[in-house]
Order: C-alpha cells, then sequence, then structure tokens
C-alpha cells in the first residue's frame, strides 16, 4: 500500500512509528559517536541532514498543538507542514528598555535590559518549543543586510524610520524576497505586502523620495497605543500566512495599502488599492535599475543621510542654557523675584504628564501658526524667557522662530530639554520616554 492510500488515522500511526524509530536512532547515534562531534562528523551531518527531512513531519503533540488551524481549509496540512520546515530570524541590535514592554509583547518585565532578538527568542520558545529561531544581535546595515536577508524567503519589517526602512526594501528587492510591512503611530496603523513575488511594487514604486525629515523627527513624536501597533503585527502574521500558504497567487494578488484606525467612531480598516510597479523603479524594474548590490555594500548609497537629518544647529551657543544654569535661574528667582518665564512646547499630552513646575505650555506645532508675539503670550511683560521641550530640539527651532519671526529678543534654549533636566538636576522628575 503506498502512502497515498492510507487513511488520516493510518499516516497519523505510521509518523508515531517513524518517530519512534528517529528518536532510536537518535540514541544510537549519541551513544556511538558522542553529542559533542556533530558538527565535523560526515555521518552525523548525513544524519543531522535525514533530521530536518523528519522534522518536515509533524509530531503527535503537534498535530494536537497546530490541529485548529490545519483544520481550516485556507491553511490545512501542507501550509503547516511548510511552518513546520521553515526557520525565524530576528535581526535587533537594541536591549528592551520598560517604555518598550506596553506595545512590543514579545518582551516582558523580566527581560528588560537583554538584547531584543534573544528576549523574543526566549519567550516565542515558551510559546511553542518545537520553532527554529535565529539570532542578530546587530542593526541591519549596508554590511550585513544582503547577508542576512539573502537566508530567507520572507521579510518582515518592523522598523519605524524611512533610512532602515528603505535598506531592507532594497535589499529584498535585490535578492527576491516578498516583504510584509507594517507601522503605526499614535492610534492608526499601515500595512502592506511589498515585492510580491517580484512582480508586485516596492516600497520605492509608491515613494521613489524620502519624507521631509523635518516631519519625522520631532520631539512631539513617540506615541503609540499598545494594541493599536499590536493590531497591525496580528495583521502582518495573517499575509505573510497568506504569503506563504500561497493563498495570494500572481492572480489574485493586487497591491494595496491598508490603514488601520483604532480610534476612530468604529475601528476601521480602510485598503486602497495602489498602482503596480513602476515603469522608473530605480530598485525593482531592471531597466532603470540605479541600485545595486555593489552600491549597497560599498556604502555608496547612505541610507541615513539620503532620508537626510534635520539641522537642529540653528543656535548660536549664547543663545543656548544648559540645565544647571536653568535651576540656578529658578532657584535665584525663589529670592530675588525678578521674574522669567519657562516656555514648554511639547505637545499638551507630554506636559500633563509631567513638567517643571510654574512652566507655560505652548506647544511648538501650535507656536509655529502664531503670527505676532501678542498670540503667543497676551500679558508678555518683557521677562527672559527660556524654551524647553523633550530633547531639545523644537526648543532650538522655537527659539529661532521667536526671534526671526517674533521679534522676541530675551529668549534662550535650554539644551537637552526635560531629558536632561531629569538625569542631571531632577531624578523625581517623571520620565515617560
Ligand atoms: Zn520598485
Amino acid at each position: 500500500m503506498s502512502l497515498d492510500e492510507l487513511s488520516k488515522e493510518q499516516l497519523i500511526e505510521k509518523l508515531k512509528l517513524l518517530e519512534l524509530e528517529n528518536n532510536s536512532l537518535k540514541e544510537q547515534v549519541g551513544k556511538t559517536y558522542g553529542i559533542d562531534n556533530h558538527d565535523n562528523n560526515p555521518q552525523l551531518q548525513q544524519y543531522q541532514h535525514q533530521q530536518q527531512s523528519f522534522n518536515s513531519l509533524l509530531s503527535s503533540e503537534e498535530y494536537r498543538r497546530y490541529g485548529r488551524q490545519m483544520q481550516v481549509p485556507e491553511i490545512g496540512i501542507s501550509t503547516q507542514r511548510k511552518l513546520k520546515q521553515s526557520k525565524i530570524g530576528i535581526v535587533d541590535g537594541d536591549t528592551v528598555d520598560v517604555t518598550n514592554l506596553h506595545r512590543q509583547v514579545l518582551h516582558n518585565t523580566e527581560t528588560v535590559g537583554m538584547l531584543k532578538c534573544e528576549s523574543a527568542k526566549r519567550n516565542l520558545l515558551k510559546l511553542n518549543p518545537n520553532v527554529e529561531i535565529q539570532t542578530y544581535p546587530d542593526l541591519i546595515s549596508n554590511d550585513n543586510a544582503f547577508k542576512i536577508i539573502s537566508q530567507y524567503d520572507y521579510v518582515l519589517d518592523c522598523t519605524d524610520n524611512p533610512a532602515t526602512r528603505y535598506l531592507i526594501n532594497d535589499v529584498s528587492v535585490l535578492c527576491g524576497k516578498t516583504i510584509i510591512s507594517g507601522s503605526g503611530v499614535k492610534t492608526d496603523g499601515q500595512l502592506c505586502v511589498l515585492n510580491f513575488h517580484n512582480i508586485g511594487p516596492c516600497y520605492r514604486c509608491f515613494y521613489p523620495s524620502p519624507p521631509p525629515a523635518n516631519s519625522i523627527t520631532s520631539c512631539a513624536d513617540g506615541g503609540v497605543v499598545g494594541s493599536c501597533i499590536g493590531l497591525v503585527g496580528i495583521m502582518m502574521a495573517t499575509e505573510t500566512l497568506k504569503v506563504i500558504s500561497g493563498f495570494y497567487s500572481g492572480d489574485n494578488f493586487k497591491p494595496y495599502l491598508g490603514l488601520y484606525s483604532g480610534f476612530g467612531p468604529n475601528q476601521s480598516l480602510r485598503t486602497f488599492k495602489m498602482r503596480g510597479k513602476s515603469n522608473k523603479c530605480k530598485v525593482c524594474c531592471a531597466e532603470t535599475r540605479q541600485i545595486t548590490k555593489e552600491v549597497i555594500e560599498k556604502g555608496d548609497l547612505d541610507y541615513h543621510t539620503w532620508c537626510g537629518s534635520v539641522d537642529y544647529n540653528v543656535l548660536k551657543p549664547d543663545e543656548r542654557i544648559d540645565v544647571q544654569n536653568l535651576k540656578k535661574i529658578i532657584d535665584t528667582e525663589k529670592e530675588t523675584k525678578t521674574g522669567f518665564l519657562l516656555l514648554d512646547v511639547r505637545p499638551k499630552e507630554q506636559f500633563e504628564i509631567s513638567s517643571i513646575p510654574n512652566t507655560r505650555n505652548i506647544p511648538y506645532a501650535k507656536l509655529k501658526k502664531c503670527k505676532t508675539l501678542e498670540d503667543v503670550l497676551p500679558d508678555y511683560d518683557d521677562v527672559p524667557v527660556y524654551v524647553i521641550c523633550r530633547f531639545g530640539r523644537d526648543s532650538q527651532l522655537s527659539v529661532r522662530f521667536l526671534k526671526d519671526q517674533l521679534g522676541l529678543k530675551n529668549v534662550w534654549d535650554v539644551k537637552g530639554g526635560v531629558n536632561k533636566w531629569a538625569s542631571d538636576v531632577d531624578g523625581e522628575f517623571f520620565v515617560y520616554w
């Protein structure tokens, strides 16, 4: 009787027998050659190879573990086997910080301080010890991207800055990999599948050039609701399953951009049809390709420079004070009562979480729309003004604006913002980032 003729029950029985055989072979091999010499012994290498073929079959425990999913026609045992044969690679050079935990659920309080890739591996293995995970404790870069990405079939881009997004896109396209991409800010998220089997458009087809740098690195950034970005992650996982299972094909895959909105009147996912491949794309169109493996690996394309950074050095040294000076000014004021104004230009929500006492809050976004000094400070009585923000970026732009556009003379920037204040002056200041 051939395998095709066996019933499901008979197949499961056969699998169990093979597993038993597999285990006894493993034991025998271990006894004969010793466990420690695996890597150099050709016979053992052959054994390991066989072992990998066995691994594409599921154990009886795995039949139970994945049973509810395998019964679904869109998945079936064939997709489950593909998943079983796959290897996951996690690239992250960062360590777990307590501020990550509200949204990055692969980590927990116990793993604060650990490398993120190791923390993720540890927790994934707790969830499912049958998964093979390789970790790369590095930031992805021009130097390592090809080596890492070429080893995998699909790339999940969970990064949060344009430079890395373009790098991942370009390398994945040149390696012929499909990208599942997700991102989120505040209560909204975005989702798309890029370079689908080399026939779908890539990130560059949609966005040939990066967004203006000052729209992405403001001190106002950083807020995100954990459950909203979590949902984007889960949607990415589903899209990945659809690509792996073959649910998406060259015929039915239509490029799209999914926009999730968590705090609309109802939660919503709107999908926008996107154009196909651009025939001018500098990476995925063979005729117009300028970005190649060589260009990237030689470092001729510096993604961070190309995506730009805002020039925050807009002030002269004498237009700035440091946090120790601000402390002195505040302490002296208690004696002299000569008056000054501390202006905090962070967004209202951040100001409400924590602020230096007796500070006035005028968010930078609101400030830069003002036409006259009167609009900003209707009761201004010529006292010195000190401007502070979170990290000392928006405050510099605010000082420049107050001086150049609104004619305020006695105004200084507080270097490093409340971040520096919290670390160097007031350890009790509530830090929320
Ligand atoms: Zn493209």
